[in-house]
């Protein structure tokens, strides 16, 4: 039996078919209230809960993490809103400052804001996951010094997407972890089709293959990884 980890979708969404032989395990990830009630809703197993760069002006409704594996996702994006920076940092630097203090993993999203999630990780340390990772290899590497994971996405499949692969080369096995981010991102040969968290098939063969490691040791080693990150020691 070959186990993945689809360590990002969101919810409402199909889990889609595998392979036969092929286990699927997924972790639910919210960041606005509707996101985080359908991750609770999905009851997958795993369940990451908070609010992202989006909700600065969201009323944010008091989350229960009793049973939370993760806080996130979180992160600055300034691709599409450069103008809100200062507010997406002070929520950023919130939400960190909450994982701390809860001692759980962060999950964040982090888009054209390089220097400023290095700032706020450097000066809020945390642990955790920096999701569908699309970041140069320079940055990759300030990440993984600083203990984080990198989640690859469909993204890594994608043709234009050469600086995403180059840092897939540079991440070490046991500090890389796969993801879907569904309903986003459907890895080749599924692109523009809504994804589902089943696609982490394709996403993982085709990193198991850059990595130039069989197909079932690149699942087992990232399983093993994703349980290692979100489960408390
Ligand atoms: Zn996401």
């Amino acid at each position: 039996m070959i186990r993945l980890f689809d360590t990002h979708a969101h919810f409402p969404v199909e889990l889609g078919s595998l392979p036969e032989g092929v286990e699927l395990t997924v972790m639910a990830v919210g960041g606005s209230p509707e996101l985080n009630r359908a991750a609770i809703a999905a009851n997958t197993g795993f369940v990451a809960l908070g609010y992202d760069r989006d909700q600065i002006e969201v009323e944010r409704a008091p989350i229960d993490y009793k049973n939370a594996n993760a806080v996130g996702e979180i992160g600055l994006d300034y691709h599409y809103s450069p103008q809100t920076r200062l507010k997406q940092l002070a929520l950023f630097e919130e939400q960190l400052e909450l994982a701390q203090k809860l001692d759980k993993p962060v999950v964040i999203h982090t888009r054209e804001a390089d220097d400023d999630t290095l700032a706020c990780l450097r000066h809020i340390p945390a642990r955790g996951i920096i999701h569908s990772f699309t970041g140069s290899p320079g940055f990759g590497r300030k990440l993984l010094d600083l203990g984080f994971m990198v989640s690859f996405s469909g993204i890594v499949t994608f043709r234009a997407a050469d600086n995403v692969r180059e840092t897939a080369k540079v991440v070490p096995l046991e500090r890389l972890l796969v993801e879907t981010d569904s309903p986003y991102l459907a890895p080749v040969p599924l692109r523009g089709t809504p994804n589902v968290p089943a696609n982490v098939y394709h996403t993982a063969k085709f990193l198991a293959e850059l990595k130039g490691v069989e197909f079932a040791d690149f699942a087992a080693i990232t399983y093993q990884n994703a349980l290692t990150t979100l489960c408390p020691a």
